[in-house]
């Protein structure tokens, strides 16, 4: 292997100074120097690390231009001329903060406008506005399902919906990753009042698809509903951007549908799509919407522009879904497993040292490659995660390619 060894155990390569001054030596503080020091001895240390420039295939970082192989951002919207129009105009009508939650003054036409557009975007019979995506996933199953009820999660589930699962006080059965005969059993033996399935569409850290089409049919065969979280599907799967449930024409079969405008869309917060009376309760239970100022109005507006884009013009789309197939087809050549699925290719390295000295290597040669570690991803599977742009060159790909090619994995 020709990456530069495995960060040592204990070495911090980032030493941030953590102030000894006054005010520093609070009961807390002796609580997080001993936490920090064991993640900093097993390689788990995370840190901020600022970017100088707007999201983009090219971003400037610590004096550096790199080549940017960590952004969500898969169709280049975030800094889109269009959308960025968009949202000074509602920043200038509206101003910036909503002032209170939507049930209380915080919502506005911008907010209305956007959940009608996302709700025909989606064919879904209705729409509803979250703060994020980790805010829609954790308010929606804690407003479906309470103590009496069960819910079942896929156990490669982004972390919204295990702290969703959690704080629904709902009894929680995790099934092996995308195994419908371990779920179907687990629904046989689980009788609960209510019993929701909860899975991402696209897994958010292996790129690869929920089975959709088989846990529809178990749902339907047990009477439990389906929540569906298309983070990484919206804006890059169905053949008008609606994600994977578009793409397998399960639109009206899924209970509720998660997307986000953080990702593919490139602004922030997120939706369910779900029948009216689903959104109605949703809208009364959730306590992250209940009880949390609204989106500033500019979001709505950037995110009704960005929606405009992706479903009337297939073009970034189609540059998205070339580089994905270059990329795929280059990691097959390189000897890795990898399918043209999704815009996330995960390179699995095992240990969070390696990992992290990998993307350090890619780093050097220009490349911003995210070391995925530990609690993210399970033991033993740190990884460098790969997300792919509508943005990028052949040219990038290929950057890409070559680094990987230099690690010797
Ligand atoms: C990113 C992500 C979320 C959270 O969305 P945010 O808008 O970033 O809060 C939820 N689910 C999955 C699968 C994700 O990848």
């Amino acid at each position: 292997m020709r990456i530069p060894g495995p960060v040592p155990a204990g070495v911090d390569p980032h030493p941030s100074p953590l102030p000894e001054g006054e005010g520093a030596s609070t009961v807390a503080t002796a609580w997080a120097r001993e936490d920090m020091d064991s993640l900093s001895s097993r390689g788990l240390r995370r840190f901020l690390e600022p970017l100088d420039s707007p999201q983009g295939p090219l971003v400037r970082m610590g004096g550096e231009t790199l080549v940017n192989f960590a952004s969500n951002d898969y169709l280049g919207l975030a800094s889109s001329p269009t959308v960025r129009a968009a949202a000074s105009a509602a920043l200038e009508s509206h101003g910036v903060g909503s002032g209170a939650s939507r049930l209380v003054v915080g919502d506005t036409s911008a907010h209305q406008r956007l959940e009608a557009r996302l709700a025909s975007f989606e064919r879904s019979e209705a729409a509803l506005l979250f703060n994020s995506g980790f805010a829609a996933n954790v308010g929606t199953i804690q407003a479906l399902v309470g103590p009496e009820d069960a819910v079942f999660s896929d156990a490669l589930n982004h972390a919204s919906l295990i702290d969703g699962c959690r704080i629904s006080r709902a009894r929680v059965v995790v099934y092996p990753h995308a195994n419908v005969e371990a779920l179907d059993q687990a629904l046989s033996s689980t009788p609960a009042r209510r019993r929701l399935v909860v899975t991402d569409s696209v897994f958010s850290m292996d790129g690869d698809y929920a089975p959709l089409r088989e846990l529809v049919s178990v749902c339907r065969a047990h009477d439990a509903a389906l929540l569906v979280d298309e983070a990484h599907g919206t804006g890059v799967l169905g053949s008008r951007g609606a994600g994977l449930c578009e793409e397998l024409g399960l639109e009206h079969a899924v209970d509720v549908r998660m997307g986000t405008l953080s990702k593919a869309l490139g602004g922030l917060g997120a939706y369910i799509c779900a029948s009216r009376p689903v959104v109605e309760l949703v809208l009364n239970r959730a306590r992250p919407l209940v009880f949390s100022t609204a989106l500033p109005a500019a979001l709505c507006a950037a995110a009704e522009a960005a929606v405009d884009i992706v479903e009337r013009d297939d073009a970034l789309r189609a540059r998205l879904w070339r580089n994905i197939r270059r990329f795929s087809d280059g990691l097959r050549s390189l000897g890795f497993a990898a399918e043209p699925r999704s815009a996330i290719f995960p390179v699995i390295v095992g240990e969070p040292g390696v990992a992290v000295a990998a993307s350090r290597a890619l780093r050097a040669r220009g490349l911003l490659v995210k070391a995925i570690r530990p609690p993210t991803v399970p033991e033993g599977t740190s990884r460098l995660r790969f997300c792919l742009s509508a943005a990028h060159t052949e040219g990038h790909v290929d950057l890409a390619l070559q680094g990987l090619r230099s690690l010797g994995l």
